[in-house]
């Protein structure tokens, strides 16, 4: 098990599997439903081809964690799971034990598959719990209910040795007491970590529609505030403080995968939609694939790969990256690293100008953190230091 105390930033591998049941009203991310059943297979076999590449690309490395993401990879039989990851430790080295999350959602068929996976290599299991009340699940469009998430939770606690659930807060009409009540069930249902986002937004989704039609009404930016504020209170309390803007674990059981990305290691990224970000000949490449999975299989199938586009990154670029990514984590950034990365130190007169207004706060003499303050308004805090 990890922990923040060993800060090397890692090489990850993320296997992205594009297919739900049903898309959620929120949901921008690269997710389609398909009325036939999927050729599994078929798909394998191009994740594969698309591993072997990526293998040639990033050069023999040792991996430190795996996360099959989506979409719903549960969705996925176990043996294709099984396949996935054993096409990732033909390619590179991957020692035992590292941490291979798989995103799950809690209906019951699902559930049922959890034995497979932990049998194909999967230790983490990320639950889409969402929410813990039937009426919002059904607002989220969520296909489960807060029984079925009860048993997938108490399965996936039997099965894999370590478990997080996301919810999703600052809906429509949450007060903060709900909330509270909710957060604090959640914790007691003893996950290791969980995921806290607030509702936002996206463009594309169907929330965007009914919100710009007038006919969503969204809390406003000082009761979700509050609601932030909540969260960091209740989860501190209960042994599970934020490590990052969103998410929260007992201590040794942050997301060592996740952590790759906010530390701003490398990782490559297979399947339709995946993004990586790898050293490649010395510099620091983003990759990024196909979206749409039958046009990423038929390149694959043809071209060995997916990818449709990346670039390399100016030094100036993965210095703003890095600042983007740390500032997210409790841990804050490296100011060393950062003067690498960029050629140049971050310029103390921004610094303490944020400092004074309670935005940021030196960690020992090297690092750089947002305060909580900070937190709520990271975006402003980054654009500040970034600036020439
Ligand atoms: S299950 Fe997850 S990935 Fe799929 S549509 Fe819903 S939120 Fe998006």
């Amino acid at each position: 098990m990890t922990t923040l105390r060993d800060k090397t930033p890692g090489f990850g591998v993320y296997l992205h599997w594009p297919f739900c049941a049903a898309k959620c009203p929120y949901c921008d991310f690269n997710s389609h439903v398909r009325h036939q059943p999927v050729d599994q297979t078929r798909f394998a076999a191009a994740f594969r081809r698309e591993i072997a590449t990526m293998r040639e690309r990033s050069g023999p490395r040792e991996v430190t964690s795996i996360f099959l993401g989506g979409g719903t990879p549960s969705l996925m039989e176990p043996a294709t799971v099984g396949a996935l990851l054993d096409a990732v430790a033909e390619h590179w080295t991957v020692p035992n034990g590292i941490e291979v999350t798989l995103e799950a959602n809690p209906s019951s068929v699902e559930a049922d598959r959890f034995r497979g996976y932990r049998a194909a290599g999967v230790n983490r299991v990320s639950l889409g719990v969402q929410a813990l009340n039937d009426q919002d699940l059904r607002f989220l469009g969520r296909l489960h209910n807060v029984a079925e998430a009860l048993k997938a939770i108490e399965l996936a606690r039997e099965t894999f040795p370590r478990l997080s659930f996301d919810l999703i807060y600052a809906r429509p009409g949450q007060s903060v007491d709900a909330w509270s009540a909710e957060l604090d069930r959640a914790i007691g249902l003893a996950a290791d970590h969980l995921s806290l986002y607030q509702l936002t937004i996206e463009e594309g989704t169907r929330f965007q529609l009914l919100y710009d039609a007038g006919k969503l009404s969204m809390p406003d930016s000082d009761h979700a505030a509050l609601l932030y504020e909540i969260t960091q209170d209740v989860t501190a309390a209960r042994g599970l403080p934020a490590y990052e803007i969103s998410n929260h674990a007992r201590p040794g059981a942050e997301s060592r995968h996740n952590l790759v990305y906010w530390r701003y290691g490398e990782y490559v990224g297979v399947g339709p939609g995946a993004h990586g970000r790898f050293i490649e000949n010395g510099r620091r490449n983003v990759t990024f694939t196909e979206k749409m999975p039958e046009t990423w299989l038929d390149r694959v199938e043809t071209h060995g790969h997916g990818v449709i586009g990346g670039e390399v990154l100016t030094r100036e670029e993965e210095a703003d990256e890095f600042l983007i990514m740390g500032l997210r984590l409790t841990e804050g950034i490296d100011l060393t690293r950062y003067e690498a990365l960029a050629g140049h130190p971050l310029p103390l007169r921004r610094i303490t100008e944020l400092q004074d207004e309670g935005l940021v706060e030196p960690v020992g003499n090297t690092r750089l953190r947002a305060t909580p303050r900070g937190m709520i308004v990271l975006d402003a805090v980054v654009a500040d230091l970034a600036r020439e």
